[in-house]
């Protein structure tokens, strides 16, 4: 506990962090509130998001049966390991079967949870992280201190020496230079991997789909191009059908980073197959319960329906003044999970004795509920931390999580708050000591108080009001029922009328229209053109950049004779695949089909498969793909119910060019996948 409060000193002192926090939180929040605005009911989303994760935490076995069986019967090899030391035995195993040095790894928290890349080094591996704040905390080696935003914690100024001492870039303040150098140094990491490692967001049980949302693209490549993808999913991560699997979607980006879909949302079915051109051979599998049955069968259960998208941690006013490299254990180890979330995870799976405290971190003022997602209770979920129930506890048998005088005072509090009688005489009692601490103190008393002297380096203790509450409420009570007459139902219907008029004009709109719309939001460029035109849009396109080769998709899958007129005007076509990998990744542009559209979001559909290489549309730094107008679908949901999309070895959602906001928050276009992206419409 003295660990924690120094850090909780240290981060309030610290000028840096407490603007780097509060840029990060204010601008989270905003973008986080302006995605949402786009839903027409998104309470009504969010307690149905809330049931699905209830069900499925309460039937976990049984869908967890139904993801096994699927994801065998797609080729992908299945592992289950009850906690960290197997978890991490079963990625050495394979290791060692593949011979391996060299490992990529894209943002998972489970491999940070079980402290996956400190094994994998002792064993002689070399593990990079490549989400490019992954990376700078790992260079500096640090853990991450916000679950979505690793490096939040870091200024441009700090990333510059970082990059300077650790790569050899002259020193920079420049967010675009250092993300290019990033992007040089991890692009030979992807290449050179021998396997690839991801988190899991989703496991859909009835088709065994692994899904991962990524916005720099290294989900992409390292689920793509290592010849062994390794996917490490919590347990509870399941979701029973692609219908949830669309309801999470539209909640997960927006609450995370403010965009209505990820930049990429890969759709992984198995390894690749024998007429694929590229993906990994082998893919696996490892469900990680570490603690996690243990904390389903408890009080706080609730937690396990937790996404991980990071918004409670945004909207927490604690974790907003001491960023999360301030949550420690009781022997100042870091709590992987900082945060609302974090206070109660880690206590929940790592133990009451080492981060229960954490839970007394919070103002209990219901900002993180208000934000989640998925409807959790989380202020209900702390208290009962607070209180010492534990995944070992019930309440009947728990210790209170606080020290004797904190204990003392919270019975008293109980005494007095569990009748009205005895309150209202507590409440005349505090206001009689507020009265005479004022006159005793001459002005601002609070503060001088031995019994408060740990308030006031953050805030100032509040001064008691002049009223309370209860004769503020009763005065109150008695106003409104004089003043009945102005019906509530009215408001109501006005409200009702309007929400009603957004989703009309909603519909009236062309889907092309807003699909285009929606793109060009993203940054992509849009242009409709009748088929006889494309040729002409796309040698456009090379011509302004100077390009003469692309990749490109078998002829089968792009409009007739379209790959032989480039040729005839001078481009040379490859096909990616997994063999000719280094070569393909110098050529700067792309051409694909698509085989839908979503109005809703402006994302692409890219299904794998013959002829159809995953890497044309990743690999190079400008994008061009061929849609028809025919193909474009309102929403996400429709799109999820192409039979395809469960049968191709893997697919993609492509909302835009590549992106990160991982240094100071600045949006920096084109990481590891195409910084252009254009869509060629063909009208019908
Ligand atoms: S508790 Fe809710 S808001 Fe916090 S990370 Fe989990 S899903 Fe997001």
């Amino acid at each position: 506990m003295a660990g924690f409060r120094s850090r909780i000193r240290a981060s309030l002192a610290d000028a840096n962090l407490q603007s780097a926090l509060d840029a990060n939180a204010e601008r989270r929040i905003k973008v986080r509130q302006n995605a949402f605005a786009s839903l027409v009911n998104p309470q009504e989303l969010r307690a149905r998001a809330h049931l699905v994760r209830a069900d499925v935490i309460e039937h976990l076995d049984s869908y967890l049966d139904q993801f096994i069986a699927h994801a065998n019967e797609n080729g992908v090899v299945v592992h289950r390991a009850a906690d960290a030391d197997q978890a991490i035995k079963i990625v050495l195993e394979i290791a060692s079967q593949q011979e391996a040095r060299l490992i990529a790894k894209s943002k998972t928290m489970v491999s940070e949870e079980i402290g996956l890349n400190h094994a994998l080094e002792n064993h002689g591996l070399q593990v990079i992280e490549t989400d490019l704040g992954e990376y700078i905390v790992q260079l500096r080696g640090e853990p991450p201190s916000h679950i979505i935003t690793p490096a939040v914690h870091l200024r441009r100024q700090d990333v510059g020496k970082l990059f300077e001492e650790k790569l050899g870039l002259p020193y920079t303040e420049d967010i675009g230079v250092m993300t290019n150098v990033a992007r040089r140094t991890l692009r030979q990491v992807f290449l050179d991997a021998d396997i690839g490692i991801s988190g899991v967001n989703f496991g859909v049980a009835e088709s065994g789909t692994l899904c991962v949302v990524t916005n720099e693209g290294n989900g992409r490549m390292v689920t793509t191009i290592p010849h062994v993808h390794i996917a490490l999913m919590g347990i509870e991560r399941i979701l029973p059908t692609m219908d949830d699997l669309a309801l999470m979607l539209s909640l997960l980006p927006r609450s995370a980073t403010g965009q209505k879909l990820s930049v990429y949302t890969s759709l992984l079915n198995s390894p690749r197959r024998s007429d694929d051109p590229d993906g990994p051979q082998q893919r696996h599998v490892i469900l990680v319960d570490n603690g996690r049955i243990a904390v389903r069968g408890s009080e706080l259960r609730e937690i396990l329906y937790c996404i991980r998208c990071g918004a409670c941690l945004n909207a927490c006013p604690v974790f907003r003044e001491i960023g999360g490299h301030a949550y420690v254990g009781r022997d100042g180890k870091g709590s992987t999970y900082p945060g609302p979330i974090g206070s109660v995870v880690s206590p929940a799976l790592f133990g009451q004795s080492e981060f229960g405290h954490l839970a007394r971190a919070s103002s209990l003022c219901g900002a993180c509920r208000e934000a989640c997602p998925v409807d959790i209770d989380l202020p209900k979920l702390l208290l009962r931390v607070r209180a010492g129930i534990g995944v070992s506890q019930t309440r009947n048998n728990a210790k209170p999580n606080a020290p004797a005088l904190l204990a003392m005072g919270l019975r008293l509090f109980t005494l007095a708050a569990t009748s009205p009688s005895r309150f209202a005489i507590a409440q005349r009692l505090a206001g009689l000591f507020g009265s005479i601490a004022t006159l005793l103190s001459k002005g601002d008393p609070w503060m001088r108080l031995p019994a408060f002297s740990g308030w006031g380096y953050s805030k100032d203790f509040p001064r008691p009001a002049a009223k309370s509450f209860r004769t503020r409420y009763n005065t109150q009570v008695n106003f409104e029922a004089d003043e009945h007459d102005q019906s509530p139902a009215n408001r109501d219907t006005s409200a009702t009328k309007s929400s009603n008029i957004d989703t009309s004009s909603q519909h009236a709109e062309n889907l092309l229209t807003i699909f285009s719309n929606e793109l060009e939001v993203l940054g992509g460029k849009f242009s409709l053109c009748p088929p006889e035109e494309v040729l002409q849009k796309v040698l456009e396109i090379l011509q302004v950049h100077a390009i003469d080769k692309i990749l490109a998709w078998d002829a089968a899958y792009l409009p007739d004779r379209l790959l032989e007129r480039l040729t005839e005007a001078g481009i040379q076509i490859i096909c990616p695949t997994g063999e000719n990998i280094q070569t393909s990744s110098h050529v700067r542009a792309g051409l694909s089909g698509a085989s839908a559209a979503i109005a809703e979001t402006g994302s692409l559909l890219l299904l794998g498969g013959p002829g159809r290489p995953l890497t044309a549309s990743l690999l190079p730094e400008i994008h061009i793909a061929l849609l028809s107008e025919k193909d474009i679908y309102k929403q996400l949901s429709q799109i999820l119910h192409i039979e395809d999309v469960k049968r191709a070895s893997a697919a993609v959602l492509v909302s835009g060019p590549s992106r990160t906001a991982d240094i100071e928050m600045t949006l920096t276009i084109g990481v590891h996948g195409p910084g252009e992206l254009h869509v060629i419409c063909m009208d019908d």
